[in-house]
């Protein structure tokens, strides 16, 4: 490490300088490399810790791209949370355009003497006692808060460490709205899940992984039964509704290292990631049994539905394309319709 004397107080010896503009690029290198959120905001989360010397750090973003509130991230360190609090502050509250305008990172007592109401929404954020508040700004833009403890020296951040931050902060908030754009751009709105494109993508990057490591790949097609008789005794709105509910439980069977998306109008297809097809048909017939037990009320009235499932293992000597793969699947889902529908088939 380079020699780091302090010049005077709130300025860097020039030695300091240049070694933290390379930190700076190595940070941006490494925040531009990240585009998985969670990933992405455990590694700003270790870099405020590292280069601010502080054991104190926790961060509150928006938890989808179309969210309307900033909310404290479950990874955090070095805070007590208390659970009579929310952690959650909407975008229009006046604590943002203070920082807008101030341009700067503040304290709790900078909150206090601006006049800004310690109102419920803030109420969790002040109490977590931070010693520096940091705004995320990117584009003009907010897409977060830092909030840091104090530094391990137990010294108060210096005007040059305070500098410092803001530009990590400025290059973490660009990293958060480029991960922020490729949700948005690869996401279906109406059930959330990802878009038929990007799950190819996905599947192309891990199905060369999974030779390398020889790690399996398994792949469930999903199609809703008799869905147009929703649409058609319901109405369109009825369908919308019933499409979100199968896409929240499909989720909720997904792994972080998964991948779900809306294959077509009725149609999912989920990627199941080191997952042998014996236990792929395990989490098919999960999936299918928690859509049967479903019991949606729409208008005042009960619905109840199924759906059917093909699933495949990739297999490199068959599958010489991820759609091969995907057509298998698919094919042992036509399988489930011929043979009654609400079933779980195995490609051959
Ligand atoms: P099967 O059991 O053979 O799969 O029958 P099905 O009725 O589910 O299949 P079919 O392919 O005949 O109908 C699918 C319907 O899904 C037709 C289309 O109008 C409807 N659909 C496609 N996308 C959407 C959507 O985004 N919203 C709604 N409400 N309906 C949609
Ligand atoms: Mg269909
Ligand atoms: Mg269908």
């Amino acid at each position: 490490m380079a020699k780091q004397k302090k010049v005077a107080s709130g300025e860097a010896s020039s030695e300091k300088q240049i070694y933290d503009l390379k930190q700076l690029l190595e940070i941006s290198k490494s925040l531009n490399s990240v585009i998985d959120f969670s990933n992405l905001i455990e590694a700003i989360l270790y870099t405020c810790m590292g280069q601010m010397k502080t054991l104190g750090v926790a961060i509150f973003t928006k938890k989808n791209f179309d969210a309307s509130y900033f909310q404290l991230n479950r990874n955090y360190y070095g805070f007590e949370l208390r659970n009579d609090f929310e952690y959650s502050i909407p975008e229009d509250h006046q604590l943002f355009k203070f920082l807008s305008q101030k341009n700067a990172c503040i304290t709790v007592s900078e909150i206090k003497e601006s006049g800004i109401t310690i109102d419920k929404p803030i109420e969790g954020l002040i109490a977590l006692e931070p010693t520096l508040i940091v705004p995320l700004k990117a584009k003009n833009h907010i897409s977060g808060l830092l909030v840091l403890g104090e530094q391990i020296t137990a010294e108060p951040y210096s005007a040059y460490e305070k500098e410092h931050i803001m530009n990590i902060a400025s290059l973490a908030a660009i990293a958060i709205s480029n991960a922020a754009l490729l949700e948005m751009t690869t996401t279906d709105m109406m059930t959330h899940l990802k878009l038929k494109h990007y799950f190819y993508t996905v599947l192309v990057e891990k199905l060369e992984l999974c030779e390398s490591q020889k790690a399996p790949i398994s792949v469930l097609m999903l199609d809703i039964d008799f869905f147009k008789r929703f649409n058609d005794t319901y109405g369109h709105a009825c369908g919308d509704v019933v499409l979100q509910m199968v896409a929240s439980v499909v989720q909720q069977n997904t792994r972080n290292q998964d991948m779900a998306a809306r294959y077509g109008g009725e149609e999912f297809v989920i990627m199941l990631c080191d997952t042998p097809v014996k236990t792929a048909e395990k989490i098919a017939e999960r999936i299918r049994n928690s859509i049967e037990n479903l019991d949606i009320l729409y208008d005042g009235q009960h619905l109840n539905l199924t759906i059917s499932i093909g699933v495949a293992q990739y297999n490199p000597t068959i599958d010489l394309s991820a759609r091969n793969l995907v057509d298998r699947a698919d094919k042992a889902l036509y399988n489930s319709k011929q043979n009654g529908r609400n079933k779980v088939s195995v490609a051959e």
